[in-house]
């Protein structure tokens, strides 16, 4: 594989980004969002080019994938479809447009304000495009939420979350006039009553360059309405409900979050809307930060698919390393097998090192003082361990956001994040086990009463029948008992008018 690197001018210390190369192979996940897999489109042995569609679906939570190099489907399975490049292929390795391609003389607001929100919804969907900040939320099921109603807050996530992440701020670096164009777009699509750019106090200075940008090409309605909110760059304000909640000035949990008008957009995510929707291009690679072994940083813009083994051979010298995907804060350890996908934030090559032993909950309370969402991990440990559901759902687990500060400050390294995330999964699945059991009650009580309300209408009918069959059976028996009645009548009134017989006829006068 060439492995000639790419590499963009940095104007800051944070490691440039470097367009990593179009590899001999990608497998690429059918599902890479929240939502159901897409149909697969493709057949084995067929030629695609970069950025064709691979799955399709109408559904906005099942997110089409495209292929990220071009090249010949070599297999498809009910998870991935494998591609691989042909000798003489035409490997296109993408690159990040520096400039702004918004055309002399227009702003975003002349070309796109005369979409709707459905056709705004159509194209994001079939650019594939997720909740770029690790959620994979579909954008465009996000928008949807909102319904034909403006939302109330479109909150630009700019505050990198995990502190060892730092590709969002070398997007911000390299790509600023995109993101801006991002967010004007996502100010029409969600017609956002106001825009609060979120970003964390060290990054400050680029977050006003980036409400500059977003000044010059956004539509004057939303200009009025545009903000820079400078939070303090501590872990975890990155994290959807904090910087929210720091930003509009209230509380607000997730659900909070997800039942209001307020939507968030990572910078990220609207540098895709900005590729998707001004150029025509797919989700087809994403950018990352690299931890190597040596604790080296790297941000590379990768196609999706690409084999996590090719980075291991680049950066390392050793093949038995553990990958983990996501900041060290929140990262999860992932097979040797795994491939870059929409969700891969960070990517960390490290050799194993001894895990410290896990031992029982002493109940010294350190989690509880630790959780910046006010939650009590002690008592969600116990409930999880019981899989008791609904102490978990009234000790409010779906407000979890996986921090893992507790785990840091639990003296007894009980594993309390990945606890918590595995039960959040079950329960969901709990609740949409019942829903579903309620759904087929309701549905089985429902058509009970149809049959017994189409039992009673035969009943009914049949009474009819029968009332109707007895009625001429009436109107016979007291036709006829008229007829016997003028019968006798008329014997009675013959009999009546005979003259009397003649008595003293004798017999001798017949005899004559
Ligand atoms: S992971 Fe732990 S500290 Fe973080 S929100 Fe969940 S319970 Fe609180
Ligand atoms: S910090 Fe660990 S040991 Fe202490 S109460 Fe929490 S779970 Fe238990």
């Amino acid at each position: 594989m060439d492995t000639t690197a790419h590499v963009h001018d940095s104007p800051s210390r944070t490691p440039p980004v470097i367009d990593w190369p179009a590899p001999e192979r990608v497998c690429i996940p059918l599902r890479q969002h929240q939502g159901k897999a897409a149909a697969v489109i493709v057949t084995i042995g067929q030629a695609v080019n970069q950025g064709q569609l691979l799955t399709h679906s109408d559904n906005l939570f099942e997110v089409p994938v495209h292929a990220s190099i071009s090249g010949i489907v070599d297999t498809i399975t009910a998870q991935q479809i494998t591609l691989r490049q042909t000798p003489n292929g035409d490997a296109q390795t993408g690159s990040i447009t520096r400039q702004s391609q918004q055309p002399q003389g227009t702003t975003i607001t002349t070309l796109y304000n005369g979409w709707s929100r459905s056709e705004y919804l159509q194209r994001i969907h079939n650019a594939g495009l997720v909740g770029l900040g690790g959620s994979c939320y579909p954008v465009a099921a996000k928008i949807n939420k909102l319904g034909d109603k403006p939302a109330d807050t479109l909150l630009i996530n700019a505050a990198e979350c995990d502190p060892s992440i730092c590709c969002d701020e070398a997007l911000l670096n390299h790509s600023i006039d995109e993101i801006a164009m991002g967010i004007c777009l996502a100010q029409h699509a969600t017609q956002a009553k106001k825009t609060i750019i979120g970003i964390e106090s060290d990054k400050s200075a680029l977050g006003q360059l980036l409400l500059t940008s977003v000044l010059n090409c956004c539509a004057q309605q939303f200009a009025a309405h545009t903000e820079l909110q400078v939070v303090p760059a501590s872990y975890p304000n990155g994290a959807e409900s904090l910087l929210m909640s720091h930003c509009v000035g209230r509380t607000l949990t997730p659900t909070d979050i997800h039942e209001s008008q307020l939507i968030t957009f990572n910078i990220n995510t609207c540098y895709s809307l900005s590729q998707a929707l001004i150029l025509g291009n797919p989700c087809t690679h994403r950018i990352a930060t690299i931890i190597d072994s040596q604790h080296n940083r790297f941000n590379l813009r990768l196609p999706l698919g690409t084999p996590i083994s090719d980075l291991i051979a680049y950066y390392e010298q050793r093949r038995d390393c553990t990958i983990v995907v996501g900041g060290e804060m929140m990262g999860t350890e992932v097979g040797l097998d795994a491939v870059v996908t929409k969700a891969s934030n960070c990517i960390q090559l490290k050799y194993v090192k001894t895990q410290p032993t896990v031992r029982p909950c002493v109940r010294c309370s350190l989690c509880v003082d630790a959780c910046p969402v006010s939650l009590k991990p002690q008592l969600l440990l116990s409930a999880a361990s019981t899989a008791n559901y609904t102490n978990l759902q009234t000790l409010n687990l779906q407000n979890c956001i996986e921090c893992t500060c507790c785990d840091r400050a639990c003296p007894s390294h009980i594993p309390l994040a990945g606890i918590f995330a595995k039960s959040k999964e079950q329960m969901r699945q709990d609740t949409h086990a019942r829903q579903m059991a309620n759904l087929a009650k309701a549905r089985y009580e429902k058509r009970q009463a149809r049959l017994e309300n189409s039992k009673q209408r035969e009943f009914k009918k049949l009474d009819k029948k029968q009332s109707n069959l007895n009625q001429p059976e009436k109107a016979g028996q007291q036709a006829k008992r008229k007829l016997v009645e003028e019968a006798l009548q008329r014997a009675r009134d013959k009999k009546k008018n005979q003259p009397p017989a003649n008595n003293n006829t004798s017999p001798a006068d017949g005899q004559s």
